[in-house]
């Protein structure tokens, strides 16, 4: 029996995505998504036990969608009323220098967010319109922020801070602030928590479309991929990760390409769709098979990268216990877990092979026994960690 939930919600530029969380059994009650917000054609799509519902009418704004997501937990169920709604988590990205940790939300925080927009143009402002109709239209309950990059904000100075001018990196704010903290932070906590130590060395690779590494030792974040913004670190979906910055010295003067058609061209036009042709790794997996060799040097540079960020936090963090796979990448692609761990034979990692076949939901330890670092693969669950981080604060 339910004794209390939380109403998740990440609102997106054109999109809300939304799940009723159990905090306690870590069940999900209800979710879906609003989609095409401000098109002519908009829909809404809306799934709790088993049932689905799906509408498809104008969304013209975030207020009119969250009301329709409202009126469909009231029609459809469950009914918000019964499920003891205790908070609102609202998934926020980007949470600077401001926030270590979830916050409940108030004008100050609101206006926090909102200074904080230049360092994420293109989640903030979004995250800023669910924040505000949520609060108009759940005015009962507290709201929460949880932030991407505040598992990261206490990184040491040494991996948080750049080798830029101090003064120019003051003056703008600019230093690494990492992003999918909530999955990293969920991860290596639940890691911890089965293997039963606290004084664990983690490497935690979160690969989705968008992907990162951290390193976390005994709980803290030391070290991760993504910087100032989540283009940096990892190959990804359509990101190049890592990249000279000389190269937009070179695109501006060479090319003449214009600074916003760089960004494009880092952020969604490279990565293993600018490498391939194709964003989605089970395509690219496709592309290989059929022989193609540009889809092979795409795995092989993707592997690559990997490889030079464990030995990376390995080394920083003076030895690895536990080496974590998670989201849609990291959860599903047995070959690139095999092709990986392979390589990482000189740090005595030993993988079960059917282990490691296994597509399962639930937690996985693909390494043998006598491996020197437990591997396990583990399905991220960024919902319930908001929800739960959510309930910290009321
Ligand atoms: P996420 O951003 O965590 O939702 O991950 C999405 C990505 O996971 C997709 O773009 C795919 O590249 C990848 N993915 C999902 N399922 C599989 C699978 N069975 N095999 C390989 N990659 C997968």
């Amino acid at each position: 029996m339910t004794t209390r939930t939380v109403l998740v919600i990440n609102s997106g530029s054109s999109s809300i995505k939304y799940q009723l969380v159990d905090p306690d059994s870590g069940e999900s009650l209800a979710s879906g998504i609003v989609e095409r917000i401000g098109d002519a054609t908009g829909s809404i799509t809306h799934k709790r036990a088993g049932e689905r519902t799906d509408i498809t009418e104008p969304v013209p704004d975030h207020g009119f969608g969250l009301s329709e997501v409202l009126r469909l937990f009231d029609e459809q169920g469950p009914s918000l009323a019964q499920a003891h709604v205790v908070a609102v988590g609202h998934r926020v990205v980007q949470g600077g220098h401001y926030f270590s940790g979830p916050a409940l939300i108030d004008d100050d925080v609101v206006a926090k967010i909102e200074e904080l927009v230049p360092l994420g143009p293109l989640h903030n402002p979004a995250h800023l319109k669910g924040i505000e109709v949520g609060r108009q239209l759940l005015a009962d309950v507290p709201h929460v922020a949880v932030f991407d990059t505040a598992f990261f904000q206490r990184l040491p100075e040494e991996a948080a801070r750049y080798g830029l001018n101090r003064k120019v990196a003051d003056t703008y704010s600019i230093r690494r602030y990492g992003a999918h903290g909530t999955s990293h932070q969920f991860v290596s906590g639940e890691i911890a928590e089965r293997l039963e130590r606290d004084d664990l060395k983690q490497i935690v690779l979160h690969l989705g479309n968008g992907a990162s590494v951290s390193a976390v030792v005994a709980g803290r974040a030391v070290e991760t991929s993504m910087g100032l913004t989540p283009l940096e670190g990892l190959v990804m979906g359509g990101r190049t990760g890592d990249i000279d910055p000389a190269a937009v010295f070179h695109l501006v003067r060479v090319a003449g390409m214009s600074i916003d058609e760089i960004d494009h061209l880092f952020n969604w036009e490279s990565g293993m769709k600018g490498l391939t042709g194709q964003q989605d790794m089970r395509e690219v997996w496709r592309l290989v098979d059929a022989g193609d060799q540009n889809a092979r040097d795409a795995i092989d540079i993707y592997v690559h990268r990997l490889l030079k960020y464990i030995g990376a936090y390995t080394a920083v963090m003076g030895g690895v216990d536990a080496i974590t796979f998670t989201a849609g990448i990291g959860e599903n692609d047995a070959r690139v877990r095999a092709e990986l761990c392979k390589r990482l034979d000189y740090l005595g990692v030993r993988i079960d092979t059917e282990a490691n076949a296994v597509r399962a939901s639930e937690p996985v330890t693909i390494s043998t026994p006598d491996s020197s670092v437990v591997v396990t693969v583990f399905p991220t669950n960024e919902e319930l960690a908001i929800a739960r981080q959510a309930l910290t604060l009321i």
